[in-house]
Formats: structure tokens, C-alpha cells, sequence
């Protein structure tokens, strides 16, 4: 079965969106399996955020990820990857639909609150990057 990594960011996580957030993935159907609450390191965030080095907004959005707790998790279920991108929403905010978390929740394309692995091959580095094989069930 397919599997995406998905996070609140410090955003999302400070402004008390979790179970709003999980509640979107359960209520579609999406099965949790595996979850955890950390502090990623500043290294660690330019790791995760490694395709986006170069841009002039990549030193501030790893600032942003390392500042403060972060929801880590891995969905499971048919698309999720896809539909998981499309239950969250574009990136900028001010382009993202109502009905979308990103579109009902966030303003600002530096505080959007949740990622999304965008591909197959990104869900699959992802999920190892931030969590041991023994943490999914
Ligand atoms: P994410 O990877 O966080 O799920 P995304 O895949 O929708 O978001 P990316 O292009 O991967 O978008 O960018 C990663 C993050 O970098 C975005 O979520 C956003 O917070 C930040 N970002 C992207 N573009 C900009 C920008 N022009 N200015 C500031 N921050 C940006
Ligand atoms: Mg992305």
C-alpha cells in the first residue's frame, strides 16, 4: 500500500491544528502509521528540505522547521501521496482553495503550516529520513 510523509510544521503544531489536521487524513479514510513529535535540528532541516537549496528562501524555511516541535507522520492508503498534496492544498496559501488545509487554516506561503511528500520517490526518503523502520507499523 502506498505511504506519504506528512508534518505539521511549528505553525501548525503552535497554533493547535493537530487533530484538525489528523481529522482530514482520518476522515478521508487514510490510515495513520506511524507518528511523533520532535524538534528537528537545523542540519536536519536542510536535509529534508535538501531540493530546495539555492532558493533565497531556503536559509529562513530551515530556520522556520528547526524552531519548534513538528508532527511527523506517515499516512497509508490507495493515492495518498497525490491526494494527500491535494487534501493540503497549493503552496501559497493565497492560491489554495477553501475546502484545502492550506486554504482554510494558513495566509502566508512561509507559515503553511504542513508538508507533503510531492512524489513516490520523495514519500519513500522522506519516511527515512525521519523514522526508523521500526517506528511504522
Ligand atoms: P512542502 O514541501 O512544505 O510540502 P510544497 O511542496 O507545497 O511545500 P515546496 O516548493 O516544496 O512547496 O517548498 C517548500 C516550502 O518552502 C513551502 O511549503 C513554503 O513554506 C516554502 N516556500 C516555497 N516557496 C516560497 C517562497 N517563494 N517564499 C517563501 N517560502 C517559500
Ligand atoms: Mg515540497
Amino acid at each position: 500500500l502506498e505511504r506519504t510523509f506528512i508534518a505539521i510544521k511549528p505553525d501548525g503544531v503552535q497554533r493547535g491544528l493537530i487533530s484538525e489536521i489528523i481529522s482530514r487524513f482520518e476522515r478521508k479514510g487514510y490510515k495513520l502509521v506511524a507518528v511523533k513529535l520532535v524538534v528537528p535540528t537545523k542540519e536536519f532541516a536542510m536535509q529534508h528540505y535538501d531540493d530546495l537549496k539555492g532558493r533565497p528562501f531556503f536559509n529562513g524555511l530551515c530556520d522556520f522547521l528547526s524552531s519548534g516541535p513538528v508532527l511527523a507522520m506517515v499516512w497509508e492508503g490507495q493515492g495518498v501521496i497525490k491526494y494527500g498534496r491535494k487534501l493540503i492544498g497549493a503552496t501559497a496559501p493565497q492560491n489554495s482553495e477553501p475546502g484545502t488545509i492550506r486554504g482554510d487554516l494558513a495566509i502566508s506561503v512561509g507559515r503553511n503550516i504542513i508538508h507533503g511528500s510531492d512524489g513516490p520517490e520523495t514519500a519513500v526518503a522522506e519516511i527515512a529520513l525521519w523514522f526508523k523502520p521500526e517506528e511504522l507499523l
